[in-house]
């Protein structure tokens, strides 16, 4: 609990709500949003309501009060956290990280920002020049990764079509030395429901369209759009002619200009990212004629630009578009020429893949000059770090579909995660305080997380296998296949199986119980998206390219047909094992958690829309972790501290105390109050089970 807050704003910690209700949870919530004050803990958790206003509270004053202050000194901010995650990595040298989650627009990229910021702000005081620099580019990343990976929707007009997670490396002064960038599936796993309709166009093209690499086409001078064929008019472009328009895309572009410089970008390799972006746009306006017999491209001009802007031969694009290199039983390589339908998903899949490569690269090309070189642990000490974790949160719409099936998945494994950590360091504070282990239930997600990701017999596996599959393998036989093998899974219904559920469609629908709701998948589209295929010879197109970092991008290219022998890894499977790599990584380090709530739909900084919030504290599992905080001890305190907040409330303690410790003048106030049934006394700290003993001293206090 904060001590600088008065009542008034409600409770600083859901963990000293009278009773774990959600409708006591959700008043508090909402009381404090309503009087401005957007973040309140749970424990050492912050879970932050978007203010969708600029509040003040970030500055120099600020920074410098929550600097190497205790969590409960201050009132609740992503500072303390963060300086919480600071302190423990230089005091105890401990690896932690901060993982942000929640919706879409509900705050995480804007925390992640403050929270590297702060970091920022209070490392490396004699301004060493080096680490100034390790910061500036760390700063600046973000700047770019938002420039290529983030996009205008519905839900949010920034927003990140990609998972972050970074790790800044500190050396033992407590400077920042480097870091690294994983990002998460770009665009493919961004989607959305019925109530976001851009977001759930099922083409290829996905979110392309809104990309803010229309920097480029606003910001960039006539010059350079002229070289690179193009019209300074997004509503030329089949890929961005629905997209967002924004006055500020030339100071956008400038910034993201100068970062890219700033970080190290040479100018060969700045002109070659306009190079692709400027070919993704032309690829787009490629259309195809068919004569019922053989398809032709329709505006040879965009394949010649396009020829010239990726260094590779006009005929061979025209080849790649129209047809498709196999190789039959016998070893013979043979070209099948495509349908109208089959070209058109090949040329959207080509740009979406274009794209993608790109994002990768750039993610790449900044890691290695941000990665820590020459560390050597003799000379230098530990190498510690912190990590941040930006990463879409639980979702569930009208529609669900393949995206909201992976998202949900990461979901469960970092809720896995959460429970076991928070359980984790629970059990390590009462050792480290000798205090006797209770036992807490909660609600164990393995069963769902196993209904996934389980070898032979788990979703991914069923859906893989339908991949592989040779033939006319549908979504609906998929969903056959795992209606029978999963029918008697607690956490599976299919609509076969309880046909009386109005709410689920026959033909295409199951359903998930997850830790955090129910959601109803379609499974329409999901091997398509699952396969995520690319044609062989678009691979093969860029490595041929003359231009070096094109070449770079696809290095899976220098391999003919005949080579191409193992499928690769399904979308499904290569992000599973990027989560599980992510949940190894993360469960090592010390772990501190944000978790965002997006107040209303409309973007106001006065609207708290209970149903929508409520949905949101339900499926991030907030009460639940109310609970788990108090199962054991909602509440505890240095004995020093807790003296000096309350000595005042007994006249043996007050203005001081002659006992022989501050741990016996705690006992004696909690003795005086009658509270000693309601606590434990640890090593260092004075542990209080229920939040009730508390607001009566606070209430003495006022008194
Ligand atoms: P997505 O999952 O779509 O990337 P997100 O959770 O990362 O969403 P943000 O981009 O961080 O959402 O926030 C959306 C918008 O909300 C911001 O552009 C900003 O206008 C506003 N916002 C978020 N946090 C704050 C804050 N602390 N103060 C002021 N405005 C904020
Ligand atoms: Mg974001």
């Amino acid at each position: 609990m904060s001590e600088l807050e008065g009542l008034e704003f409600g409770k600083s910690d859901f963990v000293l709500l009278d009773e774990v209700t959600m409708e006591q949870f959700m008043e508090n919530l909402k009381l404090r949003f309503e009087k401005g004050r957007i973040y309140t803990y749970i424990g050492e958790v912050v879970v932050s309501v978007n203010p969708y206003r600029q509040m003040d509270i970030y500055g120099k004053d600020t920074i410098d009060a929550y600097r190497g202050r205790e969590l409960y000194e201050n009132p609740p901010h992503l500072y303390a956290v963060s300086d919480a995650a600071y302190k423990a990595m230089k005091r105890r040298a401990k690896d932690s990280c901060i993982v942000i989650s929640g919706e879409s627009g509900a705050g995480k990229t804007e925390a992640s920002k403050y929270i590297m910021q702060y970091i920022a702000a209070i490392t490396n005081p004699c301004q060493r020049a080096e680490v100034e620099s390790v910061k500036n580019v760390l700063l600046k990343s973000n700047c770019v990764l938002e420039a290529f990976g983030n996009a205008k929707t519905n839900r949010n007009d920034n927003s990140s079509r990609f998972g972050k997670y970074m790790d800044i490396n500190f050396n033992f002064n407590g400077d920042p030395t480097g870091g690294h960038i994983n990002n998460y599936l770009l665009e493919k796993v961004r989607g959305g429901g019925q109530d976001d309709r851009e977001d759930s166009t099922p083409e290829q093209t996905g979110n392309l369209h809104r990309s803010k690499k229309l920097y480029l086409l606003r910001g960039g001078s006539p010059e350079i759009l002229e070289s690179l064929h193009l019209q300074n008019d997004p509503a030329v472009y089949a890929y961005t002619k629905e997209g967002a328009t924004s006055n500020n895309d030339r100071s956008s572009h400038k910034a993201v200009m100068s970062a890219l410089e700033v970080i190290g970008f040479s100018k060969e390799e700045v002109y070659s990212i306009y190079q692709i972006i400027a070919s993704i746009l032309l690829l787009g306006n490629i259309q195809f004629e068919s004569d019922g017999e053989s398809v032709q491209i329709l505006g040879l001009e965009a394949v010649n630009h396009i020829s010239e802007l990726t260094a590779t031969d006009p005929e061979s694009i025209c080849k790649s578009l129209l047809y498709r290199t196999v190789a039959t039983g016998g070893g013979e390589v043979i070209e099948k020429g495509h349908t109208e339908q089959d070209a058109c998903f090949g040329r959207d899949a080509f740009a979406k893949a274009l794209y993608e490569r790109l994002f990768g690269w750039i993610v790449a090309r900044i890691n290695s000059v941000i990665e820590v070189k020459d560390y050597n642990p003799v000379l230098h000490g530990k190498n510690t770090v912190i990590g941040v974790l930006d990463i879409y949160g639980f979702e569930i719409f009208d529609n669900n579909s393949f995206e909201q099936f992976c998202i949900n998945y990461c979901n469960e494994k970092l809720q896995q995660l959460f429970i076991e950590l928070i359980l984790r360091q629970e059990q390590d504070e009462y050792e480290r305080e000798s205090i006797t282990w209770q036992h807490i239930e909660y609600f164990n997600n393995q069963i769902i997380v196993d209904l996934v990701e389980q070898p032979h017999k788990g979703i991914i596996s069923i859906l893989d296998e339908a991949c592989l599959t040779v033939g006319k393998v549908t979504d609906m036989v998929c969903l056959d296949s795992m209606d029978t093998k999963l029918a008697q899974h607690p956490h599976y219904t299919s609509r076969k199986l309880s046909p009386s559920d109005k709410t689920m469609d026959f033909k295409k629908h199951f359903r998930i119980r997850h830790y955090a709701g129910d959601v109803t998948y379609s499974v329409e589209g999901f091997l398509d998206k699952n396969k995520d295929l690319l044609f062989q010879d678009f691979k093969r197109l860029m490595y041929n390219s003359a231009n070096p970092v094109l070449k770079e991008m696809w290095p899976d290219g220098q391999l003919s047909i005949t080579e191409v022998t193992k499928r690769p890894l399904t979308a499904a499977t290569l992000f599973k094992n990027s989560i599980v790599a992510l949940v190894d990584k993360l469960s090592c380090k010390e772990p501190y958690y944000v978790r965002c709530i997006k107040p209303n739909e409309g973007k106001s900084p006065v609207l708290f829309d209970d149903a929508r919030c409520q949905h949101q504290v339900a499926y991030l599992g907030l009460l639940e972790n109310v609970r788990v905080r108090r199962a054991g001890f909602a509440y505890r305190q240095l004995y020093s501290r807790f003296l000096q907040r309350y000595k005042m409330t007994y006249e043996y303690t007050w203005p001081n105390h002659l006992m022989s410790s501050d741990r016996e003048a705690v006992e004696a106030i909690i003795t005086h109050h009658g509270f000693q049934d309601d606590v434990a006394y640890g090593n260092t700290k004075l542990f209080v089970r229920t939040p009730r003993s508390l607001f009566t001293l606070e209430q003495e206090r006022a008194a």
